[in-house]
């Protein structure tokens, strides 16, 4: 295992917290190589890696980024550095480790295919190629298509007219369908031969020739596979989702029907954006109602998910507000330091900055 460094340069103040999070990833690293290694069939050779703990953004609970340096070119010495953004919060009640230890073996995997690659010949792989890998292995094609889905809910097949492989914004989800399609052809240890393969030539051409396979050929049924799964995902977030969504927006008179709405969308499709984002209607609806004790509940389980975006920010600020009513003043005004700490540039920020200002008077 090579030596590694992890120096925080976030804008936390919270020793606590940033000593937990440290000790989780310093704990984390080594099976993150060790999968990494073993995903690829490569050997990380690399005898020191820089690690950068920082914050991620809103809503994310990790992020990273990969590059690499020969800061003793002379010598020939190169490691690599690996940019990891958590969120230090997200650590605690709702910790999600399974995402951070996702994201370390991203990384990992990013910094093994550098390691075999020339420094400047590394940017003349596709965009599709080097996220394609991490994302594949990993298995993190499904969450990044939940969150595509999640952001374009109203028009799922946006994201197929967007689907090309020469698409910069997409390399995540166009690279994913490209080796789901490999793998299923070639098994894994063919989509490691290709893998390798492209690291040798450099081109995605050769690997495909010296594999007897047709790269458009691959694209054309990766492309049918991503329309699949968009159908199969977006039938439910595009029709019965819409329809709670409408009883829910007519307020209390249908509040009954949408509340079963949300709660069956929740029992059949739990895996799906639609059956997760119910949550946190069905917690609004308790709310509306001061039944503060099944809100909480269904918040709380909406936290658990690893789609994270805007509505987090609302569910945070809604728990103070539930504790406010509740007269649980000290309980609430833990909650709001923590929010005005951790989420400077969270949608309820202000809101949540009058509360806290009135709850220590
Ligand atoms: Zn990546």
């Amino acid at each position: 295992m090579p030596v590694f460094n992890l120096p925080y340069k976030g804008k936390l103040q919270d020793e606590e917290a940033i000593s937990s999070v440290r000790q989780e990833i310093t704990r984390l690293i080594p099976n993150a190589v060790a999968a990494a290694e073993s995903l690829l069939n490569f050997p990380f050779d690399w005898q020191r890696i820089d690690f950068e703990l920082t914050d991620s953004a809103r809503g994310q609970t990790s992020q990273g980024q990969t590059s690499h340096i020969s800061r003793m070119a002379t010598y020939g010495i190169e490691f690599p550095i690996v940019a990891i953004r958590v969120q230090p919060i997200l650590r605690g009640d709702y910790a999600d480790s399974n995402a951070v230890f996702e994201t370390l073996t991203h990384e990992m995997i990013h910094a093994i295919i550098r390691q075999n690659i020339p420094h400047d010949d590394y940017h003349m792989l596709p965009e599709w190629f080097q996220e394609g890998v991490p994302t594949f292995l990993v298995q993190q094609g499904e969450g990044k298509l939940l969150i595509t889905l999640a952001i374009k809910w109203d028009n799922p097949v946006s994201i197929l007219e967007a689907f090309d492989q020469r698409n910069k914004r997409m390399p995540y989800l166009t690279g994913y369908f490209f080796f789901a399609e490999l793998d299923n052809r070639l098994g894994r240890m063919g989509t490691q031969a290709f893998i390798r393969n492209v690291l040798l030539s450099y081109s995605i051409t050769a690997a495909c020739d010296s594999l007897q396979i047709e790269e458009n050929d691959i694209w054309q049924h990766a492309k049918r596979r991503a329309s699949f799964r968009i159908q199969s995902l977006s039938e439910d977030v595009g029709s019965q989702l819409r329809d709670c969504m409408k009883l829910y927006q007519e307020g209390q008179s249908r509040e009954n029907e949408s509340q079963k709405c949300f709660q069956e969308l929740i029992e059949q499709h739990p895996e799906t954006y639609a059956g997760q984002v119910a949550h946190y209607w069905l917690a609004k609806i308790y709310m509306h109602r001061h039944k503060n004790d099944q809100a909480r509940f269904w918040f709380d389980r909406f936290l658990q998910f690893p789609v994270r975006y805007g509505l987090y920010d609302n569910v945070r600020y809604f728990r103070i507000r539930i504790l406010m009513e509740e007269k649980k003043y000290e309980q609430a005004k833990q909650l709001c330091e923590q929010y005005l700490l951790y989420f400077p540039d969270g949608d309820n920020y202000e809101k949540a900055k009058d509360v806290c200002s009135s709850l220590s008077d």
